[in-house]
């Protein structure tokens, strides 16, 4: 959680421009489209409370889970600055279905062209939560990210893209090995893909696109799959929590979700206490993270 919100600051700074036309970012800095303090951060993180917020008051209740996003979109609950100011097209059309009958199984579209990443940005609480579920079942808990994806993205690639992340992240937490985890035959991976086939887009990833390609075909897209893409391609060699998120955020465009995925897998994988001192110290509203978490962790 921690992670993906220093992520998320870092990256928002240079939302929308293009890979190689900033200064490099090397630590939060104002500005971006939303006008941002240094270690501000943006929807990924909110959607994120949002959903930690749900799985520790109600469970899993994929309505509820809506019903949250929702109190952000339209109350500004769980931002940063208290008002909602940087919804996705995707997440406002599919809460505005949702508010319209009330079944988050059935607000998010399903069509392929709608396959942003706005649900594997917000997926960290899911592992958290259910910790314990890897690797005994990582079906089920593939199956609850999956599931998590359906209120506002529900996309056989966004769905895919969370089944592969969650397990990702959870056996990272575990402290696996890095590139165990990340080889096309992780024993967890060829289960999910036996149980059911991962969209053969992100099967791509899993097994190994980030390894072979560098930017511009790395970049810092919407697409789930290239958003996916890239965050492992600045993970899975990075030497540092550090050298992972700044490169992840310095591919430009969708920066702040491109860090804030990225920051996933290095905070899983780095824990907490290797996130730079100074960048958490200096997050913003830290006290709606560390309230979330204490909701979530151990709680199983
Ligand atoms: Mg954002």
């Amino acid at each position: 959680m921690t992670g993906l919100a220093v992520g998320d600051a870092l990256g928002a700074a240079v939302e929308f421009q293009p890979q190689g036309t900033f200064e490099p970012v090397t630590d939060y800095r104002a500005g971006g489209p939303h006008g941002l303090a240094p270690g501000e951060w943006t929807d990924d993180t909110s959607m994120a409370l949002a959903l930690a917020d749900s799985l520790a008051a109600a469970g899993w209740d994929l309505d509820d889970q809506a019903q949250r996003y929702v109190s952000w979109w339209q109350n500004g609950e769980y931002s940063v600055v208290a008002r909602c100011f940087d919804i996705g097209n995707a997440t406002r059309a599919a809460l505005s279905h949702f508010m319209q009958h009330g079944d988050a199984r059935r607000s998010g579209d399903t069509a392929e062209h709608a396959s942003g990443n706005g649900s594997i940005m917000r997926l960290a609480p899911v592992p958290i939560r259910y910790y314990e579920l890897f690797p005994d079942s990582v079906e089920e808990l593939a199956r609850l990210a999956d599931e998590s994806s359906l209120p506002t993205h529900a996309s056989d690639q966004c769905r895919s893209a969370c089944r592969y992340m969650a397990i990702v992240l959870a056996g990272l937490m575990h402290g696996l090995d890095r590139d165990e985890i990340l080889a096309a035959d992780w024993a967890p991976l060829l289960q999910l893909q036996r149980a059911a086939a991962l969209h053969p887009a992100i099967a791509e990833v899993a097994a190994g696109s980030f390894r072979c390609r560098q930017p511009p075909d790395i970049n810092g897209s919407g697409w789930v799959v290239k958003s996916l893409e890239a965050a492992l391609w600045a993970f899975h060699k990075a030497e540092s929590f550090e050298d992972a998120v700044l490169a992840a955020v310095n591919l430009g465009d969708d920066a702040d979700t491109t860090g804030a995925v990225c920051g996933q897998f290095a905070g899983a994988y780095w824990a907490e206490s290797r996130i730079p001192q100074r960048w958490r110290d200096s997050l913003a509203r830290r006290d709606l993270i560390e309230t979330a978490l204490r909701g979530i962790a151990g709680s199983t």
